[in-house]
């Protein structure tokens, strides 16, 4: 395998990348309805939620189109601290939604405070929020921002985005009290993309039902009247679903703890190294990353020189993204990644470091 140091796609496990290859099964079949059926309740121990799992064939932004065509009627708080939380807010624009946003500086988190007076008198359906920014490589603390908005707007579901943090950084659906949580398959599930996983729990599926123009493919009452028959209203990603049924059992295998550990302790390394390097970090201390860092290239380092270095050794990192893309770039760690794989890449950014940045 040659490690991808990026925020997704990340590499697969061969198994889970052979589980693919098995035969098509209709999925209208009773043999596949149990693959979706087993698959679905694994997902959910990963969501830590007793609520129900949508599983999608599409990538997490479907999944942020899902959020807002079926839980807004009236007006929704979009908390925007980087590309992603851009992102669904400009979604929720683009679908005709009312949408407020809570911009911070991208250095900066979206504090329980800040929301809980972004919401004060408002009344809004839903607050927005990504947990983990992966241009930025910052996790806000979406736990407190739940608990803020239960306390102040009993009515407001609260959404988030796990995209890059799910099953790689602790998010716990039920105990939070999160309504929505979205994800997609190609970060820390380390599987291919292509698919979207979405739990929803009964309050949120209670305020789907009185949303108009919920649109079809992504209607939670459609799907949920389909899943509770173990399937999907249009045809699933058959070859995807496969892979996911075998990951969840390497993922569950591993056991969830011991996975948030060992992401934890990639981005303890990478962060430190950073700053022993002479790189800064984006994000602030308190709120960095466990899946991704983001490094403020300080020395100037020509990231596709660094990675055609890299490259040679099967390996590399990500660049920038966003309007921050020219002087930051990201390690990524998430997914089958460990601390010994880390090991030889931060050795190697050595090497290339001390022989100048005209080694590739
Ligand atoms: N949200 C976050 C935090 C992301 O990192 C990404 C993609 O990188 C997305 C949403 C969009 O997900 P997808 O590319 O699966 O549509």
């Amino acid at each position: 395998m040659a490690p991808m140091f990026v925020p997704g796609p990340v590499d697969v496990n061969e198994d889970v990348l052979k589980a693919q290859t098995k035969a098509m099964l209709p999925h209208r079949s009773k043999e596949f309805e149990e693959i979706f059926h087993r698959s679905e309740e694994k997902s959910r121990k990963l969501f830590f939620t007793d609520s129900r799992v949508f599983i999608s064939a599409s990538s997490g932004t479907g999944l942020h189109e899902a959020a807002v065509r079926n839980l807004v009627s009236g007006k929704m708080l979009s908390c925007v601290n980087g590309a992603f939380g851009k992102r669904w807010h400009d979604v929720a624009l683009t679908n005709g939604k009312l949408a407020d946003k809570l911009e911070t500086d991208w250095q900066q988190p979206i504090t329980a405070e800040l929301v809980a007076e972004a919401i004060k008198g408002k009344n809004y359906d839903i607050v927005a929020v990504v947990h983990n920014e992966t241009s930025t490589g910052l996790m806000n603390p979406v736990r407190e921002i739940a608990a803020a908005v239960h306390a102040a707007s009993p009515d407001t579901l609260v959404c988030v985005d796990a995209v890059s943090s799910f099953s790689g950084a602790d998010l716990k659906m039920d105990a939070w009290g999160l309504d929505m949580v979205l994800t997609s398959s190609q970060k820390c599930l380390a599987l291919p993309p292509g698919l979207s996983l979405a739990a929803v729990n009964d309050r949120a599926m209670a305020k789907a039902e009185t949303v108009e123009n919920r649109g079809w493919y992504f209607d939670f009452v459609r799907l949920e009247k389909h899943r509770t028959a173990d399937s999907t209203p249009a045809t699933p990603a058959n070859s995807l679903i496969y892979a996911l049924d075998l990951q969840l059992d390497r993922i569950l295998a591993e056991g969830l703890e011991n996975r948030f550990a060992r992401h934890c302790a990639m981005a303890q390394r990478a962060q430190g190294w950073a700053l022993e390097n002479g790189f800064g970090l984006y994000a602030p201390e308190g709120y960095r990353s466990q899946t991704v860092t983001t490094l403020e290239n300080t020395p100037g380092v020509n990231v596709g020189d660094l990675n055609a270095f890299l490259l040679k050794r099967d390996m590399r990192v990500a660049g920038g993204y966003g309007h921050i893309k020219s002087h930051t770039f990201r390690i990524g760690h998430m997914g089958e990644l460990n601390l010994d794989d880390l090991e030889i890449l931060l050795a190697a950014m050595e090497e290339y470091l001390a022989v100048g940045h005209n080694a590739a």
